[in-house]
């Protein structure tokens, strides 16, 4: 090894480990972000991912976008404790790493794992498809994970927790419960968003509410009934100031809807890359109320 590598290395291990990130087990109902980016590269954000802790327990993982995997190691947060997952849509950003979190989940959880995802459309998969066609002990991707799906061990390789899959129809118009067990209760409703439609999920527990809408255009009229008084809404803020898309609602859409269903506090996340500022500075147009702007690993006490 010559001089440069040595001193290369000796600096590499002196440097001190990564250190864990912020813990939000310290509050009755939290909401971490755990990627508070969307589809782009980004040096600071993961792409879509939350929990919803209660007390200090993570007891729901809401997606897992890129980047999700290595926050949930830094959240502290057990695969042990999770009541349910949650999935809002299978766009890249909100599941890529599902995969990375199922593998030799079953060292760290003996009980099946409750997963919730969408119904399909002629632009994508089912949910059970989807990951039929991810974990299939014969067809699958990842033929090590046929385990989630009630596959046998393949032998020597680790495998993944068993998966307890149901689906929620994105379009019926009324919102659906879809747990409602270790004092959580979870609704979801169908959300436009392009045409891949999206699910939007309200939990309560502890006499407290959280809607976790993901990526959607604005356009549903029962979305603002459905987050209603909601003690954190969180949302997402895929677009700047003066944009508009069909697939992604404006920041003045996003302030308005926040602001008609009258939530406690709102919370932006999925953040692209464009001058935040301005996209605030339209979205309070329509919204007064208390406001924060998502980072990854940022805890917010629901209250
Ligand atoms: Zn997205
Ligand atoms: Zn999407």
């Amino acid at each position: 090894m010559n001089r440069l590598a040595v001193v290369a290395l000796s600096a590499l291990l002196s440097t001190p480990s990564i250190a864990l990130g912020q813990s939000c087990s310290g509050n009755p109902v939290t909401v971490q972000i755990l990627g508070s980016g969307g589809p782009a590269i980004n040096p600071t954000r993961a792409s879509s991912s939350y929990l919803l802790w209660v007390g200090s327990q993570a007891k729901m993982l809401i997606d897992m976008g890129g980047g999700a995997f290595l926050r949930f190691g830094q959240s502290q947060a057990k695969q042990s404790d999770l009541s349910l997952m949650a999935v809002s849509h299978l766009h890249p950003d909100h599941i890529s790493d599902l995969p990375a979190f199922l593998w030799l989940s079953n060292q760290n959880r003996k009980d099946a794992l409750p997963i919730v995802g969408p119904t399909g459309t002629n632009d994508v998969p089912a949910f059970q498809t989807f990951l039929e066609r991810l974990f299939d002990s014969k067809t699958g991707a990842f033929q090590v994970l046929g385990t989630t799906l009630g596959g046998p061990p393949v032998a020597g390789a680790g495998g993944g927790v068993r998966l307890e899959v149901s689906t929620v129809d994105t379009s019926k118009t009324e919102p659906s419960t879809v747990f409602d067990r270790d004092g959580l209760v979870v609704t979801a409703m169908g959300i436009p968003h392009g045409p891949i439609p999206a699910l939007a999920f309200r939990v309560q527990t502890r006499g407290v509410s959280v809607v976790f809408s993901t990526d959607q255009n604005g356009t549903h009229p029962k979305f603002i009934e459905f987050a209603k008084g909601a003690n954190v809404l969180v949302m997402h803020l895929a677009i700047g100031a003066g944009a508009r898309n069909p697939i992604h609602a404006a920041p003045s859409v996003v302030g308005r809807i926040a602001q008609e269903a009258g939530v406690g506090r709102l919370v932006l996340s999925h953040i692209g890359a464009f001058d935040l500022d301005a996209a605030i500075a339209e979205l309070k147009q329509n919204y007064t109320g208390p406001l924060t702007i998502g980072a990854d690993l940022q805890c917010t006490p629901v209250q």
